[in-house]
């Protein structure tokens, strides 16, 4: 080994779902939104002035921060903007778990945690999901250094009992426990409202997801005062200007438009129902999702080989060679015309395949 290869930070690195060049696909493999943003963003784009672009953005991006505020009954200081939900729990991990014990969030789920606390060097410990592949709430009642999981976790889409999340965050008051709420739009019930009972929640979300615009990467945190201002701290020790000028204008669009993010939600919600019941008639094994994706299994077709076969024929869906889940894919919600061709690939598929 070179000498100073010694010292340098190595990590594994998250790796994320394919982008493909491909002209023809169908693109159900990272949980994107089929439509687009809502109108305003284009209006926003189309007059956006590049001669702005000189001056630096509002560091606080105060206009986003104050309108997400107003959109789910808040005040500015308790809500953080980051750039994606990525980069909101990035900086949570590393301003809230540093006790020294381990962290604690489901061996199934999504698998940037293990990767940031790696990154950050925070011990952890992932209790197994239940044999339904539930969260199992007596698993984060012991002593931890704070806790994490998705609502609806990933990849399976299964919702917790809001009363179970706020035992889990009654429980451990001596530690934050973050829910990340990336797919909370598409059914689920938001832990946002347990915010003003408990100092110890964050609740993230994102806009890549129910908002369409994965592409302009926007996250945000919602919590009390002082978990806020932390965030703040550690972001202003790191990069003032994390927030684009685009993506501050851009958003604040997409979050007034109450009624199309609705109806977008409301379309993808009625698409995966249909989809749930059309793979069920066709004998797959489903998780009740409540996200914008679906995670299913076939009980004689391996899920590595249909989704290989699926890939050949242009439409891209998501596989985990990854224990327990290996025989299972996530299908993202795509419109009812994209799924209707992935259904009928499927049906065609498993009709002419030998059994065995
Ligand atoms: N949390 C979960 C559970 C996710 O699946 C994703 C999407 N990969 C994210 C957070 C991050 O999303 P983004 O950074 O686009 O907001």
């Amino acid at each position: 080994m070179i000498k100073w290869e010694a010292n340098v930070r190595k990590v594994v690195p998250y790796t994320p779902g394919e982008q493909p060049n491909d002209e023809k696909m169908i693109k159900l493999n990272t949980n994107e939104n089929p439509y687009p943003p809502a109108p305003g963003v284009e209006r926003v784009l189309r007059g956006m002035d590049a001669d702005a672009l000189r001056l630096y953005p509002d560091p606080t991006a105060g206009e986003l921060v104050r309108t997400i505020a107003e959109a789910y009954g808040l005040k500015e200081e308790q809500v953080f903007v980051g750039v994606g939900s990525d980069d909101v729990l990035a900086m949570s991990f590393l301003t809230f778990f540093n006790s020294g014990k381990p962290i604690l969030f489901p061996d199934i789920t999504y698998s940037f945690y293990d990767v940031w606390a790696e990154l950050f060097r925070i011990p952890y410990k992932r209790p197994a999901l239940d044999e339904h592949f539930c969260i199992r709430k007596e698993d984060y009642f012991a002593e931890n250094g704070g806790i994490v999981f998705p609502n609806p976790n990933a990849p399976t889409g299964l919702e917790m009992a809001q009363s179970d999340i706020e035992e889990i965050v009654r429980r451990n008051q001596d530690v934050i426990v973050m829910i990340d709420e990336a797919y909370v739009d598409f059914g689920a019930q938001s832990a946002i409202p347990l915010i003003e009972k408990y100092d110890n929640l964050l609740v993230v979300q994102t806009f890549s997801k129910s908002r369409s615009m994965a592409g302009m990467r926007i996250g945000f945190a919602c919590g009390n005062p002082a978990l806020i201002k932390y965030l703040n701290d550690a972001k202003y020790s790191f990069n003032s200007y994390t927030m684009n000028r685009t993506a501050i204008s851009a958003g604040v669009e997409a979050v007034r438009d109450r009624e199309y993010f609705e109806d977008t939600c409301r379309k993808i919600v009625e698409t995966r129902e249909w989809a749930k019941q059309e793979l069920e008639t066709l004998g797959f094994t489903l998780m009740d999702s409540k996200a914008n994706f679906i995670f299913a299994s076939h009980p004689s077709c391996p899920a590595a080989e249909l989704y290989q076969a699926l890939r050949d024929a242009h439409i891209y869906v998501r596989y985990f060679p990854k224990e327990r889940i290996d025989n299972y894919l996530r299908v993202t919600i795509g419109t009812k015309q994209e799924m209707q061709v992935f259904i009928d690939f499927v049906k065609a598929y498993l009709s002419g395949r030998q059994p065995g």
